[in-house]
């Protein structure tokens, strides 16, 4: 049943949405399985980013990474599957698309470590952060 199983916050990032890869992204997640539980197209704030991204406020490329996720419009989607978190980051492949396996998200929609398309949660306690950053409970069912 749907509202027992894992689910994981993903971003289609600005680049993507700019590149008008949403559709082919859904239909992506969508075919290897996750279910769409909560869906908004959002043009977050710097501040609502560097919210977000709270945990890589020390690293060097923060600021370049903050401005990034909000210079256009995101789509944030909640996703269910059985172990969501792990295939969702398997589906999108590794950071930099040019490392990404093939046939990966990243791979195929990406451009770079920055511009990378796609975001997923990285655990279960992150997945709780992000989905209750972007939803409120009874959006996501
Ligand atoms: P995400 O959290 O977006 O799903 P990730 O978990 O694969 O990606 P993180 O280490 O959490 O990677 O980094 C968050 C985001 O910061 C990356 O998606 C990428 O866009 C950006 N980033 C990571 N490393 C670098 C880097 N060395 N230079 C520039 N940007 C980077
Ligand atoms: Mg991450």
């Amino acid at each position: 049943k749907l509202e027992f199983m894992e689910r994981t916050l993903a971003i289609i990032k600005p680049d993507a949405v700019a590149a008008r890869s949403t559709g082919a992204i859904l239909q992506r997640a969508e075919g290897a399985g996750f279910s769409i539980v909560a869906m908004r197209l959002v043009r977050l704030s710097k501040r609502d980013a560097e919210g977000f991204y709270a945990v890589h406020r020390e690293r060097p490329f923060f600021s370049e990474l903050t401005a990034f996720m909000s210079s256009g419009p995101s789509v944030v989607l909640a996703l269910a599957a059985p172990d969501a978190i792990k295939r969702w980051r398997a589906l999108m492949g590794a950071t930099d698309p040019a490392q990404a396996e093939e046939g990966s998200l990243r791979r195929e929609f990406g451009r770079s470590i920055e511009n990378n398309a796609t975001h997923g949660s990285d655990g279960l306690e992150t997945a709780a952060f992000e989905l209750n950053y972007f939803f409120r409970g009874l959006e996501l069912g």
